[in-house]
């Protein structure tokens, strides 16, 4: 029947779309696995949260929202004013999204199941992780070498892991060592891991002309729970991210991560796009949920909205050999990605989806910038771009 071709579609892709709408839901394990041959990520690693009916979003600040939900629309100031209506414009479209979803009643059966029954990570297990950002501010950061291991017995390399553009160009995954961890480095990917203040060597160390070029910036935000997870950067950081020289001269789409916070999206808009070349072209929402189906939050939280944006932006090239740059076409507006969250701040993998909005290159080269991943085909650069490869995180097909 319809409904099990789509659920069995949805079983081999890891996508899901609502017939008729803007609206799809994901699981991200099965699409990260796209990018492994002989690795499967662990559900139980990705999915840590949210799997049990019990969880709630605690939060250290529910007496000062409580006091500020009280407010009417009058004590609201300008900025509340404009947050507030653009949540307002949002949020029938969420709720209908939402909707979709506890009407499919043969989806919900399957999502309670996505992280599987057996061998839950423990907490311990994750937690031995090196930290990236430490090793990488030390003076002893450029003897640090990664042990890159080939399919083949006999293929070793052992090059710098910080500054250094680390590459697996074989067609299968590749295994890494660096100080007594394992590591899986899909396919035809490659990562550079440094601070900020290095980016620029990318435009050297790789072949750019990038056509998708994806960002989850580390904004600043008022939760303590991220100051433990990693570091922020103030806003004006990021103006120096060098997207013209990363992209490609006909054009590139970009993805930025957005917060809700409304002095962000007054930034992004009127500065940070303009100072990198790029148009605002479409707003994409990702609604979390809760293996239940529930939203993670109430939707109507000021400060912890179940959902995050993302903006979508085309870098209009100058085109090369003094050919018109092709005509960008237009993209779809308020496309609704749903998917139940993993780690905290991770991002579920949308790469994907938006090829279809990459101008006409093809294979398109892709990269993520502030990347804690590698993607089969992708350049990852951050300062942590081995955090969720580790080994644990897998298990062996
Ligand atoms: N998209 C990622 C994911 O889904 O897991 C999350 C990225 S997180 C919002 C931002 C990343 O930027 C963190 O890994 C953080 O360590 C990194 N970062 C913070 N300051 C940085 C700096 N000065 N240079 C490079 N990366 C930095």
């Amino acid at each position: 029947s319809k409904t099990s071709d789509k659920l069995s579609a949805f079983l081999e892709s890891g996508i899901y779309r609502f017939e008729n709408s803007n609206v799809v839901f994901i699981d991200p394990v099965r699409m990260l696995n796209r990018s492994y041959t002989r690795f499967r990520s662990s559900p139980s690693a990705y999915y840590s949260r949210f799997f049990d009916s019990k969880e709630t979003i605690v939060t250290s600040d529910s007496k000062k929202r409580k006091r500020k939900e009280k407010k009417t629309p009058h004590d609201l100031n300008e900025r509340e004013q404009a947050a507030t209506l653009r949540h307002q414009q949002a949020r029938p479209m969420l709720l209908k999204a939402h909707g979709f979803l506890m009407e499919a009643t043969d989806l919900l059966a399957i999502m309670k199941d996505l992280r599987g029954g057996s061998n839950i990570c423990s907490s311990t297990e994750l937690s031995e992780q090196h930290s990236f950002i430490e090793l990488g501010k030390v003076w002893q950061a450029p003897l640090y070498e990664i042990v890159l291991k080939g399919a083949w017995k006999g293929l070793e390399r052992v090059v710098p892991v910080f500054n250094n553009l680390v590459v697996n160009e074989t067609s299968d995954d590749m295994e890494a060592e660096f100080l007594n961890n394992k590591y899986i480095l899909p396919r035809e990917s490659c990562f550079y891991m440094s601070d900020l203040g290095q980016v620029h060597n990318l435009i050297h160390e790789c072949n750019v002309g990038f056509n998708l070029i994806v960002i989850d910036p580390p904004w600043e935000n008022g939760s303590a729970r991220q100051k433990l997870r990693y570091p922020t950067l103030p806003n004006w950081y990021f103006l120096s991210l060098p997207i013209k020289q990363l992209a490609h001269p006909d054009g590139a789409l970009v993805a930025l991560w957005m917060t809700n916070r409304e002095k962000l999206h007054n930034f992004v808009q009127k500065e940070l796009f303009p100072s990198w070349g790029v148009s605002h072209e479409a707003t994409y929402y990702w609604l979390k949920v809760k293996a239940d189906g529930s939203l993670i939050s109430d939707l109507d939280l000021f400060h912890h909205r179940p959902y995050e944006c993302l903006l979508l932006g085309y870098f209009h090239g100058q085109g090369t050999n003094s050919k018109q740059p092709p005509r960008l076409r237009p993209i779809k507006h308020d496309q609704i990605i749903i998917s139940i969250p993993g780690e905290y701040s991770r991002k579920p993998p949308i790469g994907e989806l938006l090829l279809e909005h990459v101008p006409d290159f093809k294979p398109a080269r892709c990269i993520e910038l502030f990347a804690r991943e590698m993607t089969a085909g992708w350049t990852s650069w951050g300062n942590e771009p081995l955090h969720f490869q580790q080994s644990t995180s897998f298990v062996r097909d």
